[in-house]
């Protein structure tokens, strides 16, 4: 360690010393299957729209932006009534730089010294890193072994256990891919009375037929919050532009906690022209969802073990050393995810030609990287 690093660590909160910062590889790779990004480009129509929205913006970059983004807002409200059928006021919507922004503010109002937050892992790595940085303290909650299920019961009994102030749900879950039987949503409510309890809903728009939203709950539940982004099915990661649905004295203790500004007049613009032409952005989901579909047969037919996926994502099993198969595929130009589960291994569905390229990758690699043929598909 140079003096300089063994001086910022003496520096640094203690609780901070030794933590490795989130970093996901962003390589120059022919095929990036390794983040659930859309793999399809912005339309031509709203590239347009949204340059000509904001060359009406630059001239006023002089003045602080909406604070509140009411425009932005309102363009929220109609897409959810239009995407899930379910009706919201502004004031039940808040919206950030990402998702990872709204589940900070979440954090910063509802978390903090001296209080828990309770997830169940395998889940999206962001929960604990956002609360532990944040001086909240951690529960890992435990899902069930093989299938990465969470029965109703197993998560009321955890929360009841914990009795933490915020619990993280995900549905559709990252890494797993499937989503979350809906009645645990209820069963956790009721078990932690004292939780805000956070339904991170990223991957909503990919979900299979008849899987239910946590939008539908929030009118009757005034300690459930509903997270949501842009950056997946709605192909506009770089966009930067995440929200949530909650109940309107919620929002406003987000306020509280929101750095003045926070979401720049661009950022307003661009997230609202893209909403108002939300049939185009949201174009590649069934052909994403048939890509997906693609992977969960075909893995399992090289003898790979996948789960059912809601999401743009698949996370298939049966790897004898998963970090052996994601340097092959590296070596292929193929890059996925190492999410950290033995034996695992996790891969976007990308456009045909991108899932073909892995497929192709992982046939080759399969006699000699797959533990054993089974052909199994998890549940
Ligand atoms: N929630 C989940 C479950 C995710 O997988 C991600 C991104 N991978 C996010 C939230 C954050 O996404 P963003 O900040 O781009 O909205």
């Amino acid at each position: 360690m140079t003096d300089a690093a063994g001086e910022v660590q003496r520096l640094l909160r203690p609780d901070l010393r030794g933590r490795t910062a989130y970093g996901a590889p962003q390589l120059d790779v022919p095929v990036c299957l390794n983040t659930n990004e859309n793999s399809y480009p912005v339309p031509d129509v709203v590239v347009k729209a949204i340059l000509d929205a904001l060359e009406d913006d630059i001239a006023g970059l002089n003045r602080y932006p909406d604070r509140e983004f009411t425009r932005l807002r309102s363009a929220l409200a109609a897409y959810l009534e239009k995407q899930a059928g379910e009706v919201f006021t502004p004031e039940q919507i808040w919206a950030g730089n990402g998702s990872n922004e709204v589940l900070s503010h979440i954090v910063q109002a509802f978390g903090g010294f001296g209080r828990t937050a309770l997830g169940f892992t395998p889940s999206y790595s962001m929960h604990p890193i956002i609360c532990e940085t944040l001086g909240t303290r951690w529960i890992d909650g435990a899902r069930e072994q093989g299938t990465f299920g969470l029965a109703p019961d197993s998560a009321a009994q955890q929360a009841a256990t914990h009795d933490p102030s915020i619990v993280f749900l995900s549905s559709p879950n990252n890494p797993t891919g499937t989503a979350l039987p809906f009645d645990v949503i209820g069963a956790v409510l009721g078990a932690a009375p004292n939780a805000v309890v956070v339904v991170d809903e990223a991957y909503a728009e990919f979900a299979r037929p008849g899987t239910r939203s946590a939008l539908s709950l929030v009118a009757e539940h005034p300690r459930l919050v509903v997270t949501r982004t842009m950056s997946k099915a709605f192909a506009f990661a770089g966009g930067r532009l995440g929200y949530l649905v909650a109940a309107p004295e919620v929002v406003d203790a987000l306020r509280l906690v929101r750095l003045p500004y926070h979401l720049s007049t661009p950022t307003q613009t661009i997230a609202r022209v893209a909403l108002e032409h939300a049939d185009l952005m949201l174009g590649t989901v069934e052909a994403i969802k048939e890509q997906r579909d693609r992977l969960v047969r075909e893995l399992a037919e090289l003898g790979g073990t996948p789960l059912e996926s809601d999401s743009n994502f698949v996370l298939f099993g049966g790897l004898r050393d998963e970090k052996a198969t994601w340097q092959a595929l590296l070596d292929d130009g193929v890059l996925v995810r190492d999410v950290g589960i033995p034996h695992h291994l996790r891969v976007t569905a990308g456009t045909p030609e991108e899932t073909a390229a892995f497929l192709r990758a992982m046939a080759a690699l399969a006699p000699t990287h797959l533990a054993q043929p089974t052909g199994d598909v998890a549940s």
